[in-house]
């Protein structure tokens, strides 16, 4: 029998370590309040071998993230801590979550004296995320208003999400729809949203939703239009699909009682996407960071 695969190594606060011995306190700042910041980034394989699609982005936005707490944030150190644990890892097709936080220092709130820590951990994907085509059900909850919680990768804010996630499934759901008090759609959980009716794509745009980095792909890829779209127009569509770095193009089945038909547009969206990440369109390999 063959030894057991190694657990893969993890970046922490400097230096790569075995990710099962990845440790923080239980006084840990950001476990009490959720003063983090988080990405989730991936990696493709390609025929230049392993590359991060859109880095920059995902650490720029990372960057406004920490800004929000004052936590110390260098995008060229967490560049380096990206590649190293790719690399360390032998990983090609992979998921990768950067986390920044404010551990040890007390209960206040105030996190002036509290102790920043970052870590990277990669896993690696053998799989696509995206599978069967998504049933959406509408959430109960709005999301956060971005004028009480700003639309970025905060920890705190995704307890949200984690609530219209509950209630969505305990509804017989895979995924929740937010819309807000004068029905415009907002976002899901963790994807963005648009729709195809009469051959046009709109991307639904809501200041509560964060500006996903898949979205922004894939209006500079089809010069789509970004507009508020109401959750009416949103029912009467042909096509409706989430797009997000796990769930990439993900065709959307179901919306409450109303079943989507073929999605032709999406499906090519979903092929167009997939190369692109795999560096097989030259003409966007500049969005590759090659491991
Ligand atoms: N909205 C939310 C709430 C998310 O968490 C995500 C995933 N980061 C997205 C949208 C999609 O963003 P991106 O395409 O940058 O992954």
């Amino acid at each position: 029998a063959s030894a057991p695969a190694p657990a893969p190594l993890a970046w922490f606060d400097g230096a790569l370590v075995p990710g099962d011995t990845l440790q923080a306190g239980l006084t840990t700042h950001a476990m009490h309040y959720g003063s983090g910041v988080f990405e989730g980034v991936r990696a493709y394989a390609t025929d230049f071998g392993a590359a991060v699609f859109r880095l920059p982005e995902h650490l720029e936005r990372m960057r406004r993230g920490a800004d929000m707490f004052g936590l110390p944030f260098d995008p060229a150190q967490a560049t380096d801590a990206v590649l190293a644990t790719l690399r360390a890892n032998g990983h090609r097709d992979a998921y990768i979550r950067p986390l920044a936080w404010f551990g040890e220092g007390g209960f206040g709130l105030d996190v002036e004296g509290h102790v920043p820590h970052m870590m990277v951990a990669s896993t690696a994907t053998h799989v696509h995320l995206n599978g069967a085509r998504a049933r959406l059900g509408v959430s109960r909850w709005r999301r956060n208003p971005a004028d009480s919680l700003p639309p970025l990768k905060l920890c705190g804010g995704y307890v949200n999400s984690i609530l219209a996630k509950r209630e969505a499934k305990a509804r017989g759901f895979d995924e929740a729809l937010f819309t807000d008090r004068e029905g415009r759609v907002v976002e899901c959980t963790g994807a963005n949203v648009f729709m195809v009716q009469g051959g046009a794509l709109t991307a639904v745009a809501h200041p509560d939703a964060l500006d996903g980095i898949t979205r922004d792909t894939l209006l500079q890829l089809t010069g789509a239009q970004a507009r508020a779209v109401s959750l009416e127009e949103l029912l009467q569509a042909d096509e409706v699909f989430a797009c997000g770095t796990a769930a990439e193009v993900a065709p959307v089945a179901q919306i409450e009682d109303r079943h989507y038909g073929d999605n032709p547009v999406t499906r090519e969206l979903q092929a167009l996407y997939g190369r692109i990440v795999r560096g097989r369109e030259p003409a966007w390999r500049h969005w590759l960071t090659a491991v």
